[in-house]
């Protein structure tokens, strides 16, 4: 168990572990403090070779879908930053003179949820702080940049039936994704196992419901 607030702050989270906070904080107590646990199912497997094939009609497509004319288009981008302590790995990223626009590849039917709106929002802080903060653009993109509000918005594409939705990166998302990566950090930290999911539904697609002793 860590003790001090220094190891704290040092533990380095994946975009991945905030979408599976949203989901159910327990699934990160499984990722984090029981190691040996590591599920791979047929579904997470189906879902990279899914967004395989969407990067390739992705590159035959013109952007009409995020209601843009033009932009340069860069796929798998992966990001880094030490501010938050986080790193991804974005499906694709649309860069135009004016803004760089994330975007993330669904495989679900289900409609746009939580969790995905929140993995959004944390892709966006980190292509933001990837252009920004170290204070010299990177090679993820071509053109003059701009002030840090460059990056305002993203979209979600729910891959099976086509739909994309806008998500306007708010204020108000960017502290709670702050809030959440502390709190992550403190039950990795004090490896305290958080109560079982009350939406029984979740637990019937949770990859770790075979090890979690509480789901009825
Ligand atoms: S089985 Fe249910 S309670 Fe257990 S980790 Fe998965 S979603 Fe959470």
């Amino acid at each position: 168990m860590m003790n001090n607030k220094k190891s704290i702050s040092s533990i380095e989270l994946t975009v991945t572990d905030i979408k599976q906070y949203f989901f159910c904080p327990r699934v990160i107590y499984f990722t984090y403090c029981m190691t040996l646990i590591r599920p791979t199912t047929t579904k997470m497997e189906f879902g990279k070779q899914s967004h395989k094939r969407e990067e390739g009609l992705q590159k035959r497509r013109s952007l009409v879908k995020y209601q843009l004319i033009k932009g340069e288009r860069r796929f798998n981008l992966r990001l880094r930053s030490e501010r938050l302590g986080l790193v991804g790995a974005l499906d694709m990223a649309i860069f135009t003179r004016r803004e760089a626009i994330p975007v993330e590849f669904k495989m679900s039917a289900r409609g746009l949820s939580l969790n995905h709106k929140y993995q959004l929002a944390a892709y966006a802080m980190l292509l933001e702080d990837e252009l920004f903060v170290r204070g010299k653009p990177r090679v993820i993109c071509r053109g003059p940049l701009k002030p840090r509000r460059y990056v305002r918005r993203g979209f979600i594409h729910y891959i099976p039936n086509r739909r994309v939705y806008e998500i306007e990166i708010t204020p108000n998302m960017r502290e709670h994704i702050k809030r959440v990566l502390g709190e992550i950090r403190q039950m990795i930290a004090t490896e305290s196992m958080p109560e079982a999911n009350r939406r029984k539904n979740r637990c019937r697609d949770c990859e770790f419901a075979r090890f979690c002793a509480d789901i009825t």
